[in-house]
Order: C-alpha cells, then sequence, then structure tokens
C-alpha cells in the first residue's frame, strides 16, 4: 500500500518508491520510478549552472569585463540561487519518500529554494536592467528582498500538511508576476516602443513568462495526466514538464542578462535615449 504522503497527484498510478532508506533512495537514481525525471532534470539543471558558474564566473573567459564590478556578485548570486534551488528540489524528490517527516521538512526545504531562486531572477535582471536608474534599482531590490523574506518564513510555518498544495506555488505565481511593474516602469523610463535598447529586449521578458506560464499552467492542471491517468507516471508527467520549463526559464534568463550586460557596455548609459 502506497503512504498516503505519497498520493498528492492521484493521476499518477504506478512507479512509487517506498520503503526505502537513504542507501536505496540513492540507487533509485539508477532505475526508472515516477521521481526518475524530476530528480534528474534538475540534478542537470545544477550541472548546467555550475559549469556556467566556472565558464562565466570562476575562469571569467566568456565575461572579462566582469571582474571587479558589482555585476561580478550579482552573476553570482543569480548563478547559486540556481543552483540551491535544484539542489533543494533534487533532495526533496529523491529523499522525501523516505517517511511523510522526511517529505514535509524537504518539502519546505524545495519552497524555499524556489523563493531564492525567484529572489535571484529579481536581483539578477533588475542590476543589469536598471543599471542606469540607481535610485529606482535600489528601491525596487529592498522590495523583492523583502516580499520574498515574508514569503520564505510562510513557508517555513505554514507548510504543515505533506501535501503538496497549488496554494504553495501560487504565491509564486503572484511574487512572479510582479516582476512586470519594474518591467513596464523600465519600458516607460525608455521612452517605450521606440527605443531600440527596449525593442530588442523587452519582448525577452514575455519569453520568460511565457515559458514559465506554460510550466506553471501544467502544474496546476496536472495537465496531461489528469485526462489520462496511469498513462504518464513515468515520463512527461506535468510536474516534469514543469521542472523542464523552470529550468529553461532559468538558462533564459541567464544567457539573455550577459547579453543584456554586454549591449550595456557598448551602449553606456548616456546613449540610453539616443
Ligand atoms: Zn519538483
Amino acid at each position: 500500500m502506497i503512504p498516503e504522503y505519497l498520493q498528492s497527484n492521484p493521476y499518477i498510478r504506478s512507479g512509487y518508491r517506498y520503503g526505502l532508506n537513504f542507501i536505496g533512495c540513492l540507487f533509485s537514481l539508477f532505475y526508472l520510478n515516477n521521481e526518475s525525471i524530476n530528480v534528474w532534470s534538475h540534478l542537470i539543471g545544477a550541472g548546467v549552472f555550475l559549469y556556467f558558474f566556472f565558464r562565466d564566473i570562476y575562469i571569467g573567459n566568456a565575461l572579462p569585463f566582469l571582474k571587479s564590478t558589482s555585476d561580478y556578485y550579482f552573476f553570482l548570486l543569480y548563478t547559486f540561487s540556481v543552483v540551491i534551488c535544484m539542489f533543494g528540489s533534487v533532495l526533496f524528490h529523491l529523499f522525501g519518500c523516505m517517511s511523510s517527516r522526511i517529505f514535509a521538512d524537504f518539502l519546505k526545504l524545495d519552497l524555499c529554494g524556489i523563493g531564492i531562486s525567484i529572489l535571484g531572477c529579481y536581483l539578477y535582471g533588475l542590476h543589469i536592467t536598471f543599471e542606469c536608474y540607481h535610485d529606482w534599482r535600489i528601491r525596487y531590490e529592498t522590495i523583492i528582498i523583502c516580499i520574498t523574506f515574508i514569503a520564505v518564513i510562510y513557508y517555513v510555518h505554514a507548510v504543515k500538511q505533506y501535501i503538496t498544495r497549488n496554494i504553495h506555488i501560487s504565491l509564486f505565481v503572484i511574487i512572479s508576476l510582479l516582476g512586470f511593474l519594474p518591467g513596464l516602469h523600465w519600458y516607460c523610463l525608455h521612452g517605450g516602443w521606440s527605443n531600440r535598447f527596449v525593442q530588442h529586449f523587452f519582448p525577452k521578458l514575455f519569453v520568460l513568462y511565457g515559458i514559465l506560464g506554460v510550466g506553471t499552467i501544467v502544474y496546476l492542471t496536472k495537465f496531461p495526466e489528469r485526462f489520462f491517468p496511469g498513462y504518464f507516471d513515468f515520463i512527461f508527467a506535468s510536474h516534469q514538464i514543469w521542472h523542464i520549463s523552470s529550468l529553461c526559464a532559468f538558462i533564459w534568463w541567464y544567457v539573455n542578462g550577459i547579453e543584456l550586460l554586454q549591449y550595456r557596455r557598448r551602449n553606456p548609459c548616456h546613449t540610453l535615449h539616443k
């Protein structure tokens, strides 16, 4: 009989692991179960961002101008916020089956990791996009740090049950959507669509939200397994699509952040409205 704490998605019918100890969970990395894609997608995601760290920050070949600037620390912060999120997720999906207590504790870790990575996304994005508007940058950075701090306290204290609930992810959706406010403000500060800087980078924000939107809708609706229970137990389940979409969004934001920074180096602030 599958323990109740593992049954948060009734449309996933098989492939459960239960009654495993620590070694058993580690061993489960190497055979197919209904958490395999969830674990490996974010294990690979952590590897991708550690590779970015060594390539762009530690060795610095791709970003030689990054050293000795505050940009350096924001790249570092973003990269490691994503790595923390990925590892928190891996721990939850790999070891959560051990007991209801471990499931609940690692669920909190997973949720806090998501909170930290959203904060990393915001600070990284705000730092680069508001480079020419220092006062606004500090205001927005302060606001998002406070909001994330409150959200993390909520997750640590309010997640008492061992089931994953849509309310958990909905709070993150609201915090993420707030990003449109500095986005629109940035659009106006640059003089709107006629500005070539806006034309190049503003659509990228919508691509980010598009990728995250697909993942979130799939997560909340439990599509496609809702319509074909038992057919997507191992692959193409909603949570797996959510994992892939969140990783793609993180990579998209990272790659475009670098491009934006390089653009800013070629076009300093005094050329902004030309
Ligand atoms: Zn997950």
